[in-house]
């Protein structure tokens, strides 16, 4: 069904760019509804981890000082646990970032002489300092005597399973298998969690006690199972993305193996110490309803991801993945023509937000990145994107990585407001 026009009518907007997204949502029915059976699988998964961790107001109370026996703490780390259908998690307000909760899944790990063996090619910018691959970082892995090594993606952007196998069996001191599930900033589709699951099952047959590590940045619910399902040993990401559900204020989380979380938490807090303490004053109730809500917030970020690409695919923007492929991260790439266009597009993103509307973001140098970012994210947590933000390093070729949005109605509102946008520029026709 298509939606009345006429209800956007107060927006600033030409109805020329209001009628080509109601167009595209009207096409995107059935892409919605299998969306939306990943939410309904999903929500039971995240409600059956509440209930059988018998979770309950006590589990609420702030805690202060070194948090000992802290209760929500730990069940926070047994509800995440079983709703990745994992051993072990490690979930902590004190994670600054997916970065560092990715760097703490690395460095808990692996000793000096051991080597990471990343197979999607580079990882995340903010990764390439911590681990050494290039800059002078104080403290990065490879000043622990860590090394590393790298397999591209093959021309497909899939995992080449039979160099992995090469390279293990040559190379003993290759003690971690890393993947990057989500695209990152480069012109890729995400991994699926199943070919993940191909690359985990052949590696292991191969050498059983190597480490598959994944980064699940921006991947978690939007498939009915995640890397955890099919053998990964460690997974971590960041709490102001999906699992967050836009409620948890900061934090990461690493689910996995029982061994392996033990060491991480070692690593994290003090050897010897582990994960018995720390306190979170401000109370772990946002992180426990944040989870609740992930579910339902990622399937609406889906679907605002797909409105997007539809949209834009219609006016003659490259997007990836298209309208009515299979999604395995939350993002969705716009390759548009010329820089103007791409800074027009994050600027009228921003535009569109509830917060910060005011802002002219402008493209400029960020921590962790190699190249100037324009950064779009009028966001109640500050650089969240699980709220609708737009993000674009400047460089050829020029494209934007949409994400987020805490309902669709909101996304929908963006893809009318940015879409009007460069209609009026001119730069689309
Ligand atoms: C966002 C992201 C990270 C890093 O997360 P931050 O919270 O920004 O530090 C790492 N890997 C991928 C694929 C990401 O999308």
């Amino acid at each position: 069904m298509k939606l009345d026009s006429a209800i956007f009518s107060h927006l600033p907007v030409d109805t020329k760019a209001i009628d080509i997204v109601l167009e595209a949502e009207a096409e995107l029915q059935d892409i919605f509804q299998s969306m939306e059976a990943i939410e309904a699988a999903n929500q039971w998964k995240v409600l059956e981890a509440f209930q059988s961790e018998n979770i309950a107001q006590r589990h609420f109370s702030p805690t202060t000082g070194y948090g000992y026996d802290d209760i929500g703490r730990d069940a926070l780390d047994r509800v995440y646990a079983k709703a990745f259908h994992a051993e072990d998690a490690f979930v902590r307000p004190q994670i600054t970032s997916g970065t560092q909760a990715i760097y703490l899944m690395l460095s808990g790990l692996l000793l000096p002489g051991d080597t990471i063996l990343s197979v999607c090619g580079a990882p995340y910018d903010t990764l390439r300092e911590a681990i050494g691959i290039c800059g002078d970082a104080p403290g990065s892995l490879k000043q622990f005597g860590i090394h590393y090594k790298e397999i591209p993606l093959t021309l497909d952007g899939n995992i080449d399973i039979p160099e992995i196998l090469e390279q293990i069996k040559l190379d003993p001191s290759i003690k971690m298998i890393y993947a990057q599930r989500s695209r990152g900033y480069s012109w890729r589709k995400a991994i699926s969690t199943p070919e993940l699951g191909k690359a985990i099952a052949a590696a292991k047959r191969q050498v059983p006690h190597i480490l598959f590590a994944v980064d699940n940045c921006y991947g978690e619910f939007t498939e009915t199972i995640e890397p955890t399902d099919l053998g990964a040993d460690v997974m971590a990401g960041s709490l102001i993305k999906n699992p967050g559900g836009g409620i948890a204020p900061t934090g990461g989380y690493i689910v996995g193996k029982h061994d392996a979380i033990e060491r991480i938490g070692h690593r994290f807090t003090v050897p010897g110490m582990g994960r018995e303490v720390g306190s979170y004053a401000a109370s772990y109730t946002p992180f426990f309803q944040g989870l609740f809500l992930a579910p339902h917030v990622t399937v609406q970020s889906l679907k605002s991801a797909a409105l997007f690409a539809r949209v834009f695919e219609k006016v003659g923007i490259k997007s990836l993945p298209g309208s009515e492929e299979a999604r395995s991260d939350i993002i969705q790439s716009l390759q548009f023509k010329t820089k103007e266009a791409l800074i027009a597009f994050c600027k009228n993103i921003q535009k569109a937000a509830p917060i910060d509307s005011f802002i002219d973001p402008e493209p400029w140098e960020m921590p962790g990145y190699q190249h100037q970012v324009i950064m779009a994210a009028g966001a109640f947590v500050q650089g969240s994107s699980i709220e609708l933000s737009a993000d674009a390093p400047i460089r050829e070729p020029y494209i934007a990585y949409v994400q987020g949005s805490l309902t669709f109605s909101h996304g929908r509102i963006g893809a009318i407001m940015a879409l009007d946008a460069l209609i009026k520029s001119g730069e689309i026709a």
